[in-house]
């Protein structure tokens, strides 16, 4: 969704509706759950304020299989008018909320799916126990039982193994 930022009123305007995002995102597979933004301007600067609900396929890091994680994600960015000289396009290092805006247009589709992107961890896990995949066979070790010996078995290491593993009464 593309609005024309001469067009906003001085007392901001807000989005709060989904269904106003028609595929905000390049990946179909990803989904928008919720949207709450209020976009406001500063001078010629512009501050988008809310939050983004997202469902959003990932790959676990261990596993492999692809699993939905439903992400919250907080926005606050400052756009401002980008300059005509590129010199001056360099952003300081505490400045990673700071964006620009071209010809009079902010793109909140861009914005949704870039701040969706940045939100999401960087190795995803299924969940935090995912036992991952037998270094030998290959099997995923969450649904199937192999019994592969990952390295060459220790006596002493096999009989506290069968201690840990007894049940505690
Ligand atoms: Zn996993
Ligand atoms: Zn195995």
């Amino acid at each position: 969704m593309i609005i024309r930022v001469s067009d906003i009123p001085d007392d901001g305007l807000t989005f709060a509706n989904v269904g106003e995002f028609v595929a905000p995102y390049t990946d179909r597979s990803w989904r928008l759950d919720g949207v709450r933004l209020n976009v406001a301007r500063d001078g010629d600067d512009l501050v988008v304020t809310g939050e983004l609900a997202a469902t959003v396929p990932l790959t676990c890091g261990r596993c492999v299989e692809e699993f939905p994680i439903a992400i919250r994600v907080p926005v606050d960015v400052r756009y401002l008018p980008r300059p005509a000289v590129a010199d001056d396009a360099e952003l300081g290092a505490d400045d990673l909320d700071l964006d620009f805006y071209d010809n009079d247009e902010l793109n909140l589709n861009v914005l949704v799916e870039t701040e969706t992107t940045l939100a999401l961890p960087m190795k995803p896990l299924c969940r935090s126990e995912c036992r991952g995949l037998c270094a030998v066979c290959g099997v995923n070790r969450n649904t199937t039982a192999c019994s592969c010996e990952t390295r060459a078995p220790d006596p002493r290491l096999a009989a506290l193994r069968d201690l840990a593993s007894r049940p505690h009464h």
